[in-house]
């Protein structure tokens, strides 16, 4: 069970209480006080109650047994120790002695956790399936892929059945993904309420590699071994059992691990990127399906917040996402996929200006988006875009998504338009 979750008000009356009068080099304060303001308004009082609520009497926080004491103060540790980099095994020492840092994370040094706490604090947080497990090794996999080709989504249909799921009402419960989301949550409710994120957004997807650093061998427990057999298939002990391979389409190799799927949005006054919800899947899971599924549970998890339009690279072009946006008054700038090439319904720009194309808005067309700010402003336009695609060469955007005039100029120089639904049908009508 939970044990004392100490308020927000009470932690802030201690850390300024210590900070005042403790016995410590002042200059720390200087030093550390970026840090100090970081933790001074992450309020994780609301945290307090959707664990309580969600985690009670589970494995997480049973309700038989010790309390789990210091929980908030677990949170503070590791959001410290990310930021300053120090690795988890000198983290222990770290805390013993540095008063400053000890202090904001909310610790009396007497009280200090010693280092396993600090693994089964992630244990609770990440759940009990992250445990070393027995199973059968998998190889590598032997099949290459062309540069840029990521791997094919296992069920061709997916996205569709996804679509109709989700439509019918049918959430994807993914526990991870929950305590995540949810202690991101505290960041992005703060942000919005900081005015960092506008109540109408424009966010982008996009999936990354994320490779474990635990053996893709695994440990071998049989005794075939001592018997003479080297190449046995007895099943072996796996430290990060889910971990998979998957193919990194960048690097064009395999590696072990996960996808992280992240839906992020971009601020363009402030220019600072803000990552909204993560989802951590398969290593094989194919981005189309995270990017449905993320968009759905980020809807949910904030009501308040209006999509305006969903970014993202070719791997989201197919017709069950455009259908769901469109379902959802969400805008679609997604590039098109290989495939679909030549495939538009709609008039390719062919008006130029020196050699440079115009857009059907009557724009000159520019490439590569570092220079996007530049052009947007030349052309008068009144919506200014920072588009972060892997695979997306440049936008040109004129006016505001809604009534986006966008077209994208692949590099062999193809003008292709952008297939999102209702930009396309925009487009036709304009
Ligand atoms: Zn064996």
């Amino acid at each position: 069970m939970l044990g004392i979750w100490r308020t927000h008000f009470e932690y802030q009356e201690f850390v300024s209480k210590k900070l005042l009068s403790g016995a410590y080099d002042q200059g720390q304060l200087i030093e550390h006080q970026a840090i100090i303001s970081k933790l001074w308004i992450l309020n994780l009082d609301t945290l307090k109650e959707s664990i309580a609520y969600r985690y009670s009497n589970t494995d997480r926080y049973s309700n038989t047994g010790r309390p789990s004491e210091h929980q908030p103060e677990f949170f503070c540790a590791f959001v410290l120790m990310q930021h300053l980099g120090v690795p988890i095994s000198q983290w222990v020492n770290k805390l013993s002695n540095n008063f400053v840092v000890r202090t904001i994370c909310g610790f009396h040094k007497s009280e200090l956790p010693c280092f396993a706490s600090f693994y089964s604090f992630i244990e609770r947080i990440v759940g009990p399936e992250t445990k070393p497990k027995i199973r059968r090794f998998k190889r590598k996999p032997k099949l290459k892929l062309k540069q840029g080709e990521k791997l094919k989504p296992k069920h061709p249909n997916i996205t569709q059945k996804l679509k109709k799921k989700i439509l019918k009402g049918y959430r994807f419960n993914d526990s991870v993904a929950d305590i995540l989301n949810m202690i991101l949550s505290l960041a992005v409710n703060q942000s919005t309420n900081l005015g960092l994120v506008e109540p109408t957004i424009n966010v982008s997807g996009d999936g990354t590699c994320i490779l474990t650093g635990a053996s893709s061998y695994g440990k071998k427990i049989c005794d075939c071994k001592s018997n003479g057999i080297c190449n046995c298939d007895c099943p072996r002990k796996f430290s990060d059992p889910t971990a998979t391979w998957g193919w990194d389409s960048h690097n064009e190799k395999y590696f072990y691990g996960y996808t992280g799927y992240f839906i992020s949005t971009y601020d363009m006054t402030r220019k600072i990127d803000l990552p909204l919800n993560i989802r951590i899947v398969d290593a094989k899971r194919h981005d189309s399906v995270s990017a449905i599924v993320s968009l759905c549970e980020f809807s949910d998890l904030y009501p308040s917040l209006n999509i305006n339009a969903f970014i993202s690279d070719s791997t989201s072009d197919n017709y069950a996402t455009y259908e769901l946006l469109e379902e959802w008054d969400i805008s679609a700038v997604i590039a098109l996929g290989k495939s679909n090439n030549g495939n538009s319904r709609l008039p390719v720009p062919i008006a130029h200006d020196n050699g440079t194309p115009i857009c059907p808005g009557g724009h000159k067309m520019v490439n590569w988006g570092a220079t996007i700010m530049t052009a947007a402003a030349e052309n008068g336009a009144v919506h200014e875009f920072s588009v972060k695609l892997n695979v997306a060469m440049f936008v040109t955007l004129a006016r505001p998504l809604n009534m986006a005039e966008s077209s994208i100029l692949k590099p062999n120089g193809i003008h292709v338009l952008f297939a999102g639904s209702r930009v396309a049908q925009t487009l036709g009508s304009s």
